[in-house]
């Protein structure tokens, strides 16, 4: 029996109840023998008030003192875990990020994880303890100020934990029973994913899937950890997430073996928006400057389209998207290097939505990309950008259209599933 490192999500414990049934959940672990390290978030929407009462204190607060706020709500639910598990006769300990060795760079409120010294984690789990980390937080190597990882960050916790202290897996305990063709809460008829490929849930992440953070999935493949996504209020085995085994692209059809594609799931993003930046002069060096721009803002972009120039005036737009909570810097970014670049106005558009579909051998499968657009055209819905990788077809719409695209694309690929399987059991998906 092996070390395994749990985390438990902010709905898992968003109350005394729940941190109870957690409690339980981690010493039946232990007493299967298991070293158990326990990575858990801020209790329910705990992170969300706590961003909400430092606005109302200061449109702008400092990057520092809003981590060292933000953190607390992890150290509340990780003492609160550690004194349920007394009670009932386990010994446990909590530690901060810092006290578990995770060391970041000073990039707060999304600082990366550059080290991981798990000293003190060791040493409680050789003296018999479960060990309890507050997620999503660590220390910076220069400043030894408080860092967040970012939202959802706890995720990347645990896995860089797992890979630090070489678990057998990272359970990633959460409110639905694991990763879905598509979001539950859109589309009903969503079916689990008992095996996923780190390759394909990092598409799905990157296009817009919460369940998992690309971060972390991206951590857990460098290290090779398996991510084993389920329920903390079901005992069914969720979906696991790992290295592909050679055999993926090819299915048994008949006593052939034929290359098809294979469709994963569908996911959508609401949390974009589009900047347009009009009239850029069609000449080489342009394209650079903007997203240098950008990339010393220190903002990630996702899309990017070029219009063909207009001959009359060579002049053509050029349009990303972002986070919209990135929307503000960019736009100031972008407008005090405007007579560097030289292009005419800027458009800011956050009401956008991006539809992706994910799945193996597309890019040999023809038929794939018609029937994606096939189904939007059904359903009604306008196509503003398009980009495409090996495994994936993102488009961009109105964000109204969204849950409707969703579940029209879910269907045209037969991803539905006969009974109601996909259950919700908390959140607010706040
Ligand atoms: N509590 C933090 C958040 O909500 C971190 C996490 O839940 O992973 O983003
Ligand atoms: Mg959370």
């Amino acid at each position: 029996m092996g070390l395994v490192v749990q985390k438990y999500g902010g709905s898992s414990v968003a109350d005394a109840e729940g941190i109870k049934r957690v409690a339980k959940r981690i010493v039946e672990a232990k007493k299967n023998g298991h070293q158990v390290v326990v990575v858990v978030s801020a209790m329910g929407d705990t992170t969300d008030e706590l961003i909400d009462l430092a606005e109302k204190v200061s449109p702008m607060p400092s990057g520092r003192e809003f981590d060292m706020l933000l953190t607390a709500g992890e150290r509340i639910s990780m003492a609160l875990l550690a004194m349920a598990i007394k009670n009932l006769g386990h010994s446990a300990q909590s530690f901060t990020g810092s006290q578990a060795g995770v060391i970041t760079d000073s990039v707060h409120n999304k600082a990366r994880i550059i080290d991981v010294t798990p000293g003190r984690i060791r040493t409680a789990l050789d003296e018999g303890n479960i060990a309890i980390v507050a997620g999503f937080q660590g220390v910076s190597q220069d400043k030894k100020d408080i860092t967040t990882l970012g939202r959802g960050g706890s995720d990347t916790t645990a896995v860089a934990l797992a890979a630090a202290l070489d678990a057998e897996v990272c359970e990633i305990y959460t409110d639905v029973d694991g990763v879905f063709t598509a979001d539950p809460r859109v589309v009903k008829k969503a079916k689990k994913i008992d095996w996923i490929a780190f390759e394909d849930m990092l598409e799905l992440a990157a296009s817009g899937s919460k369940v998992l953070l690309h971060r972390c999935v991206e951590y857990a493949r460098r290290y090779d950890i398996p991510i084993h996504v389920r329920s903390s209020f079901s005992g069914l085995q969720g979906t696991w997430v790992s290295s592909a085994p050679l055999v993926r692209k090819t299915q048994q059809q008949g006593d052939q073996k034929v290359e098809q594609a294979i469709i994963s799931g569908v996911a959508h993003d609401t949390s974009e928006a589009k900047v347009t930046v009009v009239g850029v002069p069609d000449k080489p060096g342009e394209a650079a400057a903007i997203f240098r721009a950008i990339a010393n803002a220190e903002i990630n972009i996702d899309m990017i389209v070029q219009n063909v120039s207009a001959a009359t005036t060579g002049l053509t737009d050029i349009s990303f998207t972002l986070p919209k909570t990135e929307g503000r810097k960019a736009i100031d970014a972008l407008e005090k290097a405007k007579s560097v670049i030289g292009f005419e106005s800027l458009r800011y558009d956050d009401q956008i939505g991006k539809i992706s579909l994910v799945g193996a051998g597309m890019k040999t499968n023809p038929g794939v990309t018609a029937g994606f657009f096939e189904a939007l055209t059904d359903a009604g819905v306008n196509i503003e950008l398009i980009s495409t990788s090996e495994i994936r077809i993102s488009v961009v719409t109105r964000a109204d259209d969204v849950n409707e695209a969703v579940r029209a694309v879910h269907s045209a690929f037969g991803l539905d599933s006969d009974s109601d399987e996909a259950v919700v059991y908390g959140g607010t998906g706040r």
